[in-house]
């Protein structure tokens, strides 16, 4: 099963990508995760990356489509994966459709974690006290929050109009969305799964 999680920074994509990527047996596909392991071994690709991501901008769409072409070709990806954080622009919803067309095969479903916007500010806070990462002072999340809602929320609501969406709500305890997450899969595997 190929599914796509989404939401805005600080929804808890990550978090629940991991548990997800066992429910579907594939791999978990981050690419922020991706683009943070090329910085720390300070590769080209990581060079290229790091200065939109400190900014709180997207990376451009054909350096991350290579990446994610790159990701998905390896055998673990063949059947089943987890995308998280991708696609995130118009372009990138048109080349993963093509990336996967080109297999005979599409997403199946999408999950998209909703949480109001003063509550990511806060939870991106607390997180930056521990992750070390340079998107995660305040300026910069409220820029990464309109980023999404002006190129990335969009493409959520196109999702909907395919018939793949489940909202799920991202508040509450980490195990409530955890269940609210595992119905909103079961719901898109359907009734023969
Ligand atoms: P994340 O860990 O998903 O919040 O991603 C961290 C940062 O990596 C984002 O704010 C972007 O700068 C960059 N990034 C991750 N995924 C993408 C993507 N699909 N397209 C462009 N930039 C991305």
């Amino acid at each position: 099963m190929r599914l796509l999680i989404m939401g805005p920074p600080g929804a808890g994509k990550g978090t629940h990508a991991g548990a997800l990527a066992s429910l579907v047996g594939g791999p978990h596909i981050s690419t922020g995760d991706l683009f943070r392991d090329n910085i720390a071994r300070r590769t080209e690709l990581g060079r290229l990356a790091e200065k939109y991501i400190s900014a709180g901008e997207y990376v451009p769409d054909e350096i991350t489509d290579d990446m994610v072409r790159d990701r998905l070709g390896r055998p673990d990806a063949a059947r089943s994966f987890v995308l998280d954080g991708y696609p995130r622009t118009g372009a990138q919803v048109a080349a993963l459709d093509a990336l996967l067309d080109a297999r005979g095969t599409g997403v199946d479903g999408v999950v998209a974690l909703t949480v109001p916007d003063d509550e990511l500010v806060a939870r991106i806070l607390r997180r930056s006290a521990v992750s070390g990462r340079s998107d995660d002072s305040e300026d910069v999340v409220r820029h990464r929050l309109a980023v999404y809602a002006d190129q990335t929320a969009p493409l959520v609501r196109a999702y909907g109009d395919r018939g793949l969406l489940h909202r799920v709500d991202g508040t509450g305890s980490m195990e409530e969305v955890r269940l609210r997450v595992e119905s909103a899969v079961a719901a898109a595997a359907g009734p023969d799964a």
